[in-house]
């Protein structure tokens, strides 16, 4: 009796200890399968992630669309501040300057370097500057390749491209109006006013010998007109406004209007894809 006694406590302890194993062994299971779950939901996020944001990167410079990042997206309907002139103080910056629109004879202008030897109006320097930079953070390198320009360096350039026309074959008639399309008059230009920029890629002179329409398939140029607002900026010689600027289209040229008006034309051109001139502005919505 003392045995059987003894040979089904004996049953009895193996049956407890197989039930024992088997417990520890589902619960290892459940430990290892969750946490090599964990494990692998941790591994895609973190290996993911930085290859999707690769790829954008890739992607976008090879089909020249530029990124988009958040810092704009948190940007995107507004305009930056950047300490400087307030939206009222900054009504200053508009005005029409054109060869029918002379500066006054007693223009003078304080500038301010904005990159490199490049100067503008110290009022609306900063707002470049910021531009510049905040591009850059996009993965858009910006250059400027011409900025405030003195009246008699305007004169100078006028009249070396006049030269350099009838070099390549045209009468002085013909280089005379045809230069005066392509370079304002000395005082009846943006850049004489300090408030003017040419906008290029930083490799652009590296593949182009002058400024030209090509300008405008670089993602430079889109992100410029996607933000160039933001800080005050417009592009001021439009495609199809030639009659009403005097100017040939010029995708790489902006000037400061200030935030106000800059994010007026902007929402007009969201609407509608035209862009406002700053005559057609002012007539339409200043003064009309
Ligand atoms: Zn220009």
């Amino acid at each position: 009796m003392a045995k059987k006694k003894k040979k089904s406590m004996a049953r009895v302890y193996l049956a407890m200890a197989v039930t024992f194993g088997l417990l520890i062994a589902i619960v290892i299971l459940l430990i290892t399968g969750i946490s090599s779950c964990v494990s692998s939901c941790a591994g895609n996020n973190g290996s993911e992630n930085p290859e999707a944001s690769d790829n954008i990167d890739s992607n976008t410079s090879d089909k020249g669309n530029p990124p988009i990042s958040e810092n704009e997206l948190k940007q995107s309907e507004e305009p930056v501040s950047t300490g400087g002139p307030s939206d009222e103080e900054a009504d200053w910056a508009l005005y029409v300057i054109g060869n029918n629109d002379p500066l006054p004879d007693d223009f003078t202008v304080k500038t301010k370097v904005v990159a490199g030897e490049r100067e503008l109006d110290e009022r609306c320097a900063d707002y470049a500057i910021k531009m510049l930079e905040d591009a850059k953070a996009d993965g858009i390198d910006l250059f400027v390749t011409s900025s405030y320009r003195s009246i008699q360096k305007q004169a100078e350039n006028l009249e070396s491209y006049k030269n350099t026309l009838i070099a390549q074959g045209m009468s002085p008639e013909e280089a005379e109006i045809q230069a005066k399309k392509e370079i304002a008059l000395p005082g009846c230009s943006e850049h004489n006013a300090g408030l003017a920029m040419d906008i290029v890629s930083s490799d652009y002179w590296s593949y182009h010998d002058d400024l030209d329409e090509s300008f405008e398939e670089l993602p430079h140029f889109d992100w410029l007109i996607a933000n160039s607002w933001k800080y005050g900026f417009i592009l001021s010689y439009p495609e199809g406004k030639e009659d009403i600027t005097g100017f040939i289209y010029e995708p790489w040229h902006y000037r400061f209007v200030g935030l106000k008006h800059a994010k007026k034309i902007h929402e007009v051109y969201e609407e509608t894809g035209e862009f406002l001139t700053v005559n057609e502005y002012i007539e339409e919505y200043i003064e009309g």
